[in-house]
């Protein structure tokens, strides 16, 4: 017993040099570790197909064939060497290196290997850009390899990309035998722990320790969501006795890493909601009233729900931790204020933080506006208010007086000192690190402030499930009436000359227009070429001598400069503002009617539909340019194509998440996921991630502490170091 435990070191075939090589590439230390190292896919003897059958428009495909010929070419094209497999079995090599020494530097000098591959049914190329000596080495003319990729054509013919290379297959006599492949690394294959060696350590994993691997599920929950036993899911994930058992396999591991996630999220919350007190606000004061009176419009329907379930957080005695999602435009500054408002009527004050000094401003400039009629003050804090104003500041928030204070990280520092904090919003979450929301956690006196957190990145609801699995989340799905569509379009750079012209009337008729470049990283700082460029390109085509100011602002400005141009377009001094994508996030001007977006291939899709959120704010019709540059991959032309058919943002999240994978998400990669996930993914396995948390869910509302002794296996497996997420309840 215990061998699951034993370091990897001891199993045989391993010894103390293979192990080290496993902790380093793989963080696997024992034998436990090792058969929770999945295989990535598996080679299925069956489905090779011939070369001669396939055609681009297949997703991935195997071929087993042997290596005729290949070239390794440098810069520009030029072939540098070649070795060709000739009739009789021998490799003809024509190089211009005499030496080895001089073939080594070639083979550093190359920029591409292609290598040809016979099937019998026909030829086709491998190609490789990276890798290339490695592969130079291994794939010799004559030798048999198993090819694993995505075809693609390229010049009126089809090759395969970096395809994934796997010994051949030897035993056709015996179909559907599925092999795993397991993840693996140049430094793994350079210590002998190939694909097969790796087969063969799980074999003696499995033939010591399957005894002793125990179910961390009940039978209920096993029973209940139709799973296999941890047992047979393990054996059958290293080598599945057929594809049926590696589903069944594959779907209870994906399963119990969903679910354990998910009631370790949720029962956070559960605990929370049950014994963690917040501040009691029945009361809806005066100055809520005179607000919501005083707007010139309804509310819309999402509002109005949205204010209910806040109101119903913030008055229930427990503490509000609630994110709220909705467009650009969707109306939620004036949620936040209704919301301090009502805090203010129970005696609170209110803070409302955004990431960029810009940003805050804007804030304070709409909020002030909302509050007029209600007569309290509101001030603004930021990294430059002037020393003798931040000194009323702090005094007036540490008397009361100041009823709400919008503002930067200022507001997080240890000399801001509140009277009363009762309610804190926070907006564009993701730009907060946590440590950051921590503080402002702590700045409540008696009791932690409600929290409502703010973002307009929508998230599909399957990963805000994860990312905020322990918050309560509100949905502003309705934009105000009246809002006109943004008419998008993709445009090549050779109709710029009429895009111009279009601009040109847009701005005769008293609109404005945002040109966006995208910032290219160089060497860890960030090029603003781009942008400078472009400033001169539209700066000659509108030229101050007729009129048009054209406004800069960058990234690499001072704040001074950056507040003085971004100033004279929101006050309508400037026509047109060229920048980068600092005005992604809130810069208000109704009056811009065009959003430009230069090199749009380069932008992601939630940052894209993140600036086209800055148009079609006013009552004109508003539209989004995408230009797009001609060098543009098909997966670039994919995101381009899916702004220019929808607005909604949900769906354009959706669309991102299935084409990046969750870890890149836009809006996420800060907080990212709470626990790395081993098998399951966010974004494919949404289904399986909604019935997990069903079934949490449902299981917590009968033992919210988990403290019956029919769930006691359950605690216990939930106790383990994987499940100990950081925990975001203290932090949003
Ligand atoms: P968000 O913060 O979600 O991007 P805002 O709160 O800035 O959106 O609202 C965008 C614009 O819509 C503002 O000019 C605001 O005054 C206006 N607005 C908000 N709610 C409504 C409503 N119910 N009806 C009409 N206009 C509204
Ligand atoms: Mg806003």
């Amino acid at each position: 017993m215990g061998e699951l435990n034993s370091d990897i070191q001891y199993l045989s075939g391993v010894g103390p040099k293979r192990a080290e090589m496993l902790r380093k590439e793989l963080g696997v230390a024992t034998i436990g570790d090792l058969l929770r190292i999945y295989p990535f896919r598996y080679i299925d003897r069956s489905s090779v197909q011939k070369i001669a059958s396939l055609d681009a428009s297949e997703a991935s495909v195997q071929i087993q064939g042997r290596i005729i010929s290949e070239t390794l070419y440098g810069k520009g094209g030029t072939t540098l060497m070649q070795r060709v497999l000739l009739e009789d079995g021998n490799v003809q090599v024509r190089s211009s290196a005499q030496s080895e020494k001089q073939e080594a530097i070639l083979l550093k000098s190359a920029s591409r290997l292609s290598v040809i591959v016979d099937d019998s049914s026909g030829t086709l190329e491998m190609v490789f850009f990276k890798g290339i000596r490695y592969n130079w080495t291994r794939l010799i003319p004559g030798a048999v390899f198993l090819f694993f990729g995505k075809p693609q054509e390229f010049n009126g013919r089809l090759n395969i990309v970096h395809p994934e290379v796997d010994p051949p297959q030897k035993d056709p006599s015996v179909p559907g035998t599925l092999t795993g492949v397991y993840p693996s690394t140049e430094n793994l294959k350079n210590a002998g722990i190939t694909g097969k060696v790796m087969c063969r350590m799980m074999n003696a994993a499995l033939a010591l320790c399957l005894g002793e691997i125990t179910e961390t599920l009940t039978d209920k929950v096993m029973k209940d969501n139709s799973l296999c036993s941890l047992k047979f899911a393990i054996k059958n994930i290293h080598f599945p006795s057929d594809s049926y058992a590696l589903q069944k396999a594959v779907a209870r591991l994906k399963f119990e890493e969903l679910f354990f996630l998910q009631l370790s999220l949720l029962r956070g919350k559960f605990r929370r909601s049950r014994f963690e007190k917040g501040i009691p606000m029945p009361k809806v004061g005066p100055a809520f009233k005179a607000c919501y009176d005083a707007l010139p419009y309804e509310l819309t329907g999402a509002q109005k729900r949205v204010i209910k379930e806040i109101r119903s957080d913030m008055m229930g005695g427990g503490q509000m931790n609630r994110l709220l999602q909705g467009d650009v435009g969707s109306g939620k500054t004036l949620v936040a204020v209704l919301s301090c408002l009502i805090a203010e009527g129970n005696g609170y004050q209110s803070c409302i933080m955004a990431p960029t000094e810009v940003l805050a401003r804007q804030h304070f400039i709409n909020i002030s506006r909302y509050l007029a009629p209600t007569g309290l003050r509101c001030a603004l804090l930021t990294g430059s208010t002037p020393a003798k104003e931040r000194r009323e500041i702090h005094s007036g928030l540490e008397d009361g007086s100041i009823s709400v204070i919008v503002g930067t990280h200022a507001l997080i520092e240890d000399n801001v000192v509140f009277n009363s904090l009762g309610l804190a919003v926070i907006d564009e979450q993701h730009r907060f690190g946590v440590d950051q929301r921590a503080r402002l956690w702590s700045k409540g006196k008696v009791a932690p402030p409600h929290v409502l957190v703010m973002t307009a990145t929508p998230i599909p609801r399957t990963l805000a499930m994860t990312v905020y699995g322990d918050l309560d989340v509100s949905v502003i799905d309705e934009l105000p009436p009246g809002r006109k569509p943004v008419q998008t379009i993709c445009i090549n750079q050779s109709r710029k000359p009429a895009m111009f012209k279009f601009i040109e009337e847009e701005i005769a008729s008293g609109r404005q227009v945002f040109i966006v470049y995208p910032m290219i990283f160089v060497n860890e700082k960030m090029d603003i070429s781009n942008v400078e460029q472009g400033y001169e390109e539209i700066v000659t085509r509108f030229p101050l001598n007729k009129g048009y100011k054209v406004a800069l602002v960058h990234g690499q400005q001072n704040a001074e400069t950056k507040q003085f141009n971004m100033d004279a377009f929101v006050a309508g001094r400037a026509q047109i503002l060229v920048s980068t994508t600092v005005i992604e996030v809130g810069v208000d001007v109704p009056n811009a009617s065009v959003m430009v977006i230069e090199s749009a291939q380069r932008f992601g899709l939630s940052q894209l539909h993140q600036l086209r959120g800055r148009v079609g704010r006013g009552a004109e019709k508003s539209y989004c340019i995408l230009v797009k540059d001609y060098k543009t991959s098909k997966e670039s032309q994919e995101r381009l194509d899916i702004m220019c058919s929808t607005e909604n943002g949900f769906e354009i999240a959706e669309a991102d998440m299935k084409m990046r994978g969750p870890g890149d998400l836009e809006g996420t990669q800060q907080s990212g996921l709470p626990v790395s996930l081993n098998i399951a993914s966010i974004a494919k396995d949404s289904l399986l991630l909604s019935q997990a948390r069903a079934y949490a869910e449902q299981l917590l509302e009968d033992d919210p502490a988990l403290e019956k002794a029919s769930n006691a296996l359950l605690l216990k497996e939930l106790r383990k170091d994987k499940y100990n997420i950081k925990d975001y309840s203290k932090i949003s």
